[in-house]
C-alpha cells in the first residue's frame, strides 16, 4: 500500500527548523512531495537536501510570508513545476514577551505582518489551485495562546494567533463546499529555536508547571497532527482547532 499523501504536493511556511522542519519530514515520509519555503536559506537547502537524499521529493523556495508579491511567484513556481498544490502549512511566526503597555508600534506590526498577514496571504495565494483541482487542505499554526491569555505578556503575539484562529474558521466556511479544508492546529509550548530564550529561567519553570504533563512537547508531536488534518482520513474536518498543548488548555 502506497503512504496515505502519495501523490500531494505540500508548501509548508517556516520549515528551516522547529515544527515547520518536523512537518516537512512527516509529510515526506507521508509519501507528499515537499516543498520547504523560509528566509533562513542555509537551513532550508540543506533540510531539501536530506529529504531527496532520503528518496523524497522536496525543494527549498525563499519566501517571506509578509511579503506579498513573494507568495504569488512562490505558488506559480510550484504550480509549474510540480502541477498541483495540495496542502498549504502556514507555520511561519514569531513571538515578542511585551504587555500592553511595553509593546511597540513597529514590534506588534512586525508580529501581525508575519503571524497574521502572512496567513491570510498564504490563504489567498493558493486557493485559486485548489478551488480548480476541488481539492485542498490548508493547516494554520497558531497556538494555545490564540485561545487564552497566558501569562498576559505577549500581547502581539496573542492577537495574532488569536486572528488565525477565527480567519481559519471563517475561510473553513467560505469553501466548505469547495472541497477546501481550513483547520488550526494549536500547540503548547514546543521544544524548539523560538522558545530557547525561555530555557534555564523562571518562565521555564512557570511553562512546565502549567503544563499538567509537565514537560515540553517535541516538534514531531505538532508534525504528526498536522500531517493527519493533511490526509483524507480528515476529509470531513474543516473549521476545527485541535489542540496539542499537554493539557495546558484543559484547565
Ligand atoms: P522557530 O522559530 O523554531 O521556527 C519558525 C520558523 O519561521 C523559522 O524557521 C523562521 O525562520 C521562520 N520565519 C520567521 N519569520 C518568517 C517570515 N517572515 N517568512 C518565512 N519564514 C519565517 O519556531 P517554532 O516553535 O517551530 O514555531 C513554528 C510555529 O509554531 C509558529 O507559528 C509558532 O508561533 C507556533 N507555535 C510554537 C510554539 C512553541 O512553543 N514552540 C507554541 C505554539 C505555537
Amino acid at each position: 500500500m502506497s503512504p496515505p499523501l502519495t501523490g500531494k504536493v505540500a508548501l509548508v511556511t517556516g520549515g528551516a527548523r522547529g515544527i515547520g522542519a518536523a512537518t516537512c519530514r512527516e509529510l515526506a515520509e507521508l509519501g507528499a512531495e515537499v516543498v520547504v519555503t523560509d528566509v533562513l536559506d542555509d537551513e532550508g537547502s540543506a533540510l531539501a537536501d536530506e529529504l531527496q537524499q532520503a528518496g523524497h521529493r522536496a525543494f527549498y523556495r525563499h519566501l517571506d510570508v509578509a511579503d506579498e508579491d513573494a507568495w504569488s511567484d512562490s505558488v506559480a513556481e510550484v504550480i509549474a513545476r510540480s502541477g498541483r498544490l495540495d496542502t498549504l502549512v502556514n507555520n511561519a511566526g514569531i513571538g515578542t514577551f511585551e504587555d500592553v503597555e511595553a509593546e511597540t508600534l513597529d514590534g506588534y506590526r512586525r508580529v501581525i505582518g508575519i503571524n497574521q498577514v502572512g496567513v491570510w496571504l498564504g490563504m489567498r495565494a493558493v486557493i485559486p489551485q485548489m478551488r480548480a483541482q476541488g481539492s485542498g487542505s490548508i493547516i494554520n499554526i497558531s497556538s494555545i495562546f490564540g485561545a487564552v491569555g497566558g501569562f498576559g505578556g505577549s500581547v502581539a503575539y496573542h492577537a495574532s494567533k488569536g486572528a488565525v484562529r477565527l480567519m481559519t474558521k471563517n475561510a473553513a466556511i467560505r469553501y466548505a463546499k469547495e472541497g477546501i479544508r481550513v483547520n488550526s492546529v494549536h500547540p503548547g509550548f514546543v521544544d524548539t529555536p523560538m522558545v530557547e530564550p525561555a530555557k534555564g529561567t523562571d518562565m521555564e519553570q512557570a511553562i512546565l508547571a502549567n503544563t499538567p504533563m509537565g514537560r515540553w512537547g517535541r516538534s514531531e508531536e505538532i508534525a504528526t497532527v498536522i500531517a493527519f488534518l493533511a490526509g483524507d482520513g480528515a476529509s470531513f474536518m474543516t473549521g476545527s482547532e485541535v489542540y496539542a498543548d499537554g493539557g495546558w488548555t484543559a484547565q
